[in-house]
C-alpha cells in the first residue's frame, strides 16, 4: 500500500494509491477521512487497509501539485551518519563501529516539490539522498531478528546539510537543523511491498539532471534491523518515529571543487520501488540586523 499526505486550499488530507498507482484522498474533517498516517500507525496493523479503502472512495489527488511529508512527524527523527562505507571513506572520517546517530527537528522538513532553503549564512548546502524506515509498533530492547516487525514502511529523504555549520563543533546538530533544509516524501510505502529491510534497492541523487549519487541500500554498514535494534536499546520506539538511514558516496563536499546546491537548482532522490523525491532550492532572505 502507498499513502501520501497533501494540502489544498489550506486544508490537509491523506491519499492512497489504487492498483494503478493513481492517488485518491480525503480532507481532514471530511466524512470518511481516516486520520493522518501517524494516527493510523498508532492504531495498529488493520488501520492502514481500512484507511486505503476509505481514501480510494475520495477525490483524485495530484501529488506533484499538492504534497506534504507523508506523515506529520510528532515523533523522533533519528538520523544515521556515515552508514555507507564508500561515503564514510570520501568524508575522510573513520568508518563507525557503532551507528553515528543524530537528530533533526520537524522544523527542518519540507515535502516533495517544496523548496529546500539555503540559509543566508552559508553557501555550503549539500545533498544527501537517503532511505527512511518508519516505525509502526512500539518497542524497547528489540532483537535484530525481530526488528523488521516494528517497521511499518519506507519513504525517501534528502538529509541536506549545511557543511560548514556541521563541522563547527563535534556535534552535528547545527548543520543538520537549519529551517526547511531536509525533504521527506512523497509517499509512504508499506514494508510488504519491498524486500525485507528494503535491502538491495538502487538509490540515486541527481542535481539539475546530473547523477551525483548512485548507490544501493545493501551497501549500508548498519542495516535497517540493526538500526532499529540499536535505537531501541536507547529509547522506546513509537509509531511515527522515523529512522533516516544514511547516504551513499557522491556528496558535494567530497568533490573537487566542492559541489553545493544553490538557489534555482533542482535536487531529486530516487529509490527503486519507492519513488522520486524532487525539490527545488531557494535562498533564505538575508537576515536584517537591527
Ligand atoms: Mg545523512
Amino acid at each position: 500500500m502507498r499513502f501520501a499526505a497533501f494540502r489544498r486550499g489550506g486544508r490537509d488530507g491523506l491519499a492512497a494509491a489504487d492498483d494503478n498507482g493513481a492517488f485518491f484522498g480525503r480532507f481532514s474533517g471530511e466524512p470518511g477521512y481516516p486520520g493522518d498516517l501517524a494516527d493510523l500507525l498508532a492504531r495498529g496493523p488493520d488501520a492502514l487497509g481500512e484507511a486505503r479503502t476509505a481514501l480510494l472512495g475520495g477525490h483524485p489527488v495530484d501529488l506533484d501539485a499538492e504534497p506534504l511529508p507523508p506523515l506529520p512527524v510528532g515523533g523522533r527523527i533519528i538520523c544515521v551518519g556515515l552508514n555507507y562505507a564508500d561515503h564514510s571513506r570520501e568524508t575522510g572520517l573513520t568508518a563507525p563501529t557503532y551507528p553515528a546517530l543524530f537528530t533533526r527537528f520537524a522544523s527542518t522538513l519540507v515535502g516533495h516539490g517544496e523548496s529546500l532553503v539555503r540559509p543566508a549564512v552559508s553557501e555550503q548546502f549539500d545533498f544527501e539522498g537517503e532511505l527512511v524506515a518508519i516505525i509502526g509498533t512500539p518497542g524497547r530492547h528489540i532483537a535484530k531478528a525481530d526488528a523488521l516487525d516494528y517497521v511499518a514502511g519506507y519513504s525517501i529523504f534528502n538529509d541536506a546539510t549545511v557543511r560548514d555549520y556541521q563541522f563547527k563543533a563535534s556535534q552535528w546538530t547545527a548543520g543538520k537543523n537549519f529551517d526547511r533544509t531536509a525533504a521527506f516524501g512523497p509517499v509512504f510505502v508499506t514494508a510488504d511491498e519491498l524486500p525485507p529491510g528494503a535491502k538491495g534497492l538502487g538509490i540515486t541523487t541527481t542535481l539539475n539532471g546530473t547523477k551525483v549519487q548512485d548507490g544501493n541500500t545493501d551497501q549500508m554498514i548498519f542495516d535497517v534491523p540493526t538500526l532499529v535494534s540499536v535505537v531501541s536499546e536507547i529509547l522506546t520506539i513509537e509509531p511515527g518515529d522515523i529512522i533516516v538511514t544514511g547516504t551513499p558516496a557522491g556528496v558535494g563536499m567530497a568533490r573537487t571543487p566542492p559541489l553545493w546546491m544553490k538557489p534555482g537548482d533542482v535536487c531529486e532522490v530516487a529509490i527503486e520501488g519507492i519513488g522520486r523525491l524532487r525539490n527545488p532550492v531557494k535562498a533564505e532572505k538575508a537576515p536584517v540586523h537591527a
